[in-house]
């Protein structure tokens, strides 16, 4: 699916909701987080909507990579692989995933347990 007028990270794509934005090209936007839990925290979304990791499919395995490839140059671009960050996609509910437009979290600037809560 190109964009659901009805998703909130779509609407952040298309420019309808403001984001405070780390980065951005033809493939993914990456914003700051509404709700920080750490003190950086960006969220990295495929322009395309697809609504979780368990929804890709092969045929998706670019905008997936990308999204991967382009979190580490942007966690790079924030100064956070000197001391390691956190890279997290939640999928589904009982992983606390609230929004259903695919995202990854980059968490840094602090330190993080294991196992994750
Ligand atoms: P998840 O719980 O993995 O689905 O992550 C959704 C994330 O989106 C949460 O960390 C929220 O704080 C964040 N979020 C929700 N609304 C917004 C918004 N308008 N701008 C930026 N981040 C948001
Ligand atoms: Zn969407």
């Amino acid at each position: 699916m190109a964009l659901n007028d009805k998703c909130l990270f779509c609407r952040i794509v298309s420019g309808d909701i403001p984001a405070k934005k780390a980065y951005e090209d033809d493939d993914v936007v990456a914003f700051h987080d509404i709700n920080p839990q750490a003190p950086v925290h960006v969220l990295v979304i495929p322009r395309r909507h697809i609504a979780s990791l368990d929804e890709l499919t092969d045929g998706d395995a670019m905008t997936a990579g990308m999204m991967v490839v382009r979190a580490a140059k942007i966690a790079r671009g924030l100064h956070l692989e000197s001391d390691g960050y956190r890279f997290i996609i939640n999928m589904g509910e009982a992983a606390g995933q609230t929004v259903f437009h695919i995202h990854a979290h980059i968490l840094g600037g602090r330190a993080f347990g294991w196992p994750p809560g």
